[in-house]
């Protein structure tokens, strides 16, 4: 039987010196005595599946919302795709796959439902009242606040490499190459998936994309392969391009940072961490290219748009109502933490799954 102690002993044995080990973590903020049988990173990760926030990213929206099919990205299946990304580059780095793959699975906990719109009307709103919204943040809240499971701790308790993983933005926090490869696994996942979700919609067509020059390059490769498939089967075959080309320059990428830095150690990582973790540079220039595309086309298209602002209506709405009424919050939800009373209903609201907040607005307003 393999247990904690012969995980550990795996992971100075197989992993590089530069690599996070689970067997030197700094350990969490409420001691607790440590799993026989799994590593810290891996007791971290069934937590978090095992979260509220974690099964709700299911109904919450990534671009489309819930209802217009069952074929597009949630932020569950967007989640699964980032920790997928973030275990195979962390594993071909001889980097620590589980702590990767926990941060993966944390890295949206926070977000409200309604994607990037419903994170935009909770930080306007909160504006009001000298506060902010910011879905890293709120990740990290959930994490370490708002869960409520254990009686000993608020949150789940988790190890403090996982936190620094997800609060990104945070100038204080040791920086490991796991939370920067996961990072990026963010930015390759969403940028295809949303090219694929964004053709399957019919609101990208494939021609618009002969606008973006690689896009246009790997169709020039795929097309003669196959010229008798259908459209949306060259779609898949040039993504699946896309991600490999993606992955496999921030592999190469990484490891000449690695060696160029003389990046021996993990604190060598703490200080050259964040500069050496990057696409190559002509990559970068036509990642941006993709990035701009879809903002043009995708997120600002008028149908995006017209959800948003059903999405800003309800979350406005919402938080008017539970201001005036705050006793509609759930008792259990009121409990815990010290909070100003803008802050719950921020908190309550920011937990709601797209259709959970669509349902109490039809019922409250
Ligand atoms: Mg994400």
């Amino acid at each position: 039987m393999l247990l904690r102690k012969d995980y550990e002993m795996r992971e100075r044995d197989v992993l590089a010196p530069y690599a996070m080990l689970s067997g030197e973590s700094r350990g969490r903020e409420y001691k607790e005595p440590a799993c026989r049988f799994r590593s810290a990173f891996q007791r971290d990760r069934d937590r978090i599946i095992h979260s509220e926030a974690f099964r709700r990213l299911e109904y919450k929206t990534q671009v489309f919302v819930n209802h217009e099919g069952d074929y597009y990205r949630t932020r569950l299946t967007h989640t699964l795709e980032v920790a997928q990304i973030s275990r195979g580059i962390a594993r071909s780095l001889r980097l620590n796959e589980d702590l990767a793959e926990t941060i993966a699975l944390a890295h949206d906990l926070g977000h409200t439902p309604f994607g990037h719109s419903g994170e935009e009307a909770l930080d306007n709103i909160m504006k009001k009242f000298g506060d902010r919204f910011e879905h890293n943040e709120q990740s990290l809240r959930v994490v370490t606040k708002l869960e409520y499971r254990y009686p000993e701790f608020p949150g789940l308790n988790l190890s403090f490499e996982v936190l620094d993983g997800i609060s990104k933005h945070d100038e204080k926090r040791r920086v490991t190459l796991e939370a920067e490869i996961v990072n990026l696994a963010d930015e390759i996942a969403y940028i295809n998936h949303d090219l694929d979700d964004g053709l399957k919609s019919g609101l990208l067509k494939f021609k618009q994309l002969r606008e973006v020059p690689l896009w246009q390059k790997l169709f020039k490769e795929v097309r003669p392969l196959y010229p008798t498939v259908p459209e949306s089967i060259w779609k898949y075959q040039i993504i699946r391009r896309l991600i490999y080309l993606f992955v496999t320059d921030l592999q190469a990428n990484i490891k000449h940072g690695i060696e160029k830095k003389k990046i021996r150690t993990i604190e060598d990582v703490n200080e050259k961490g964040r500069e050496l973790s990057s696409f190559s540079l002509p990559l970068q220039s036509e990642i941006s290219n993709l990035n701009t595309f879809l903002t043009e086309n995708l997120y600002h298209h008028p149908r995006v748009r017209k959800e948003m602002d059903k999405a800003t209506k309800i979350i406005d709405g919402l938080f008017d109502k539970y201001l005036k009424k705050p006793n509609l919050i759930p008792a259990l939800f009121n409990r815990q933490i010290k909070a100003t009373k803008e802050r719950r209903i921020c908190d309550y609201i920011a937990g709601m799954t797209d259709r959970y907040a669509s349902d109490k607005y039809e019922r409250l307003i």
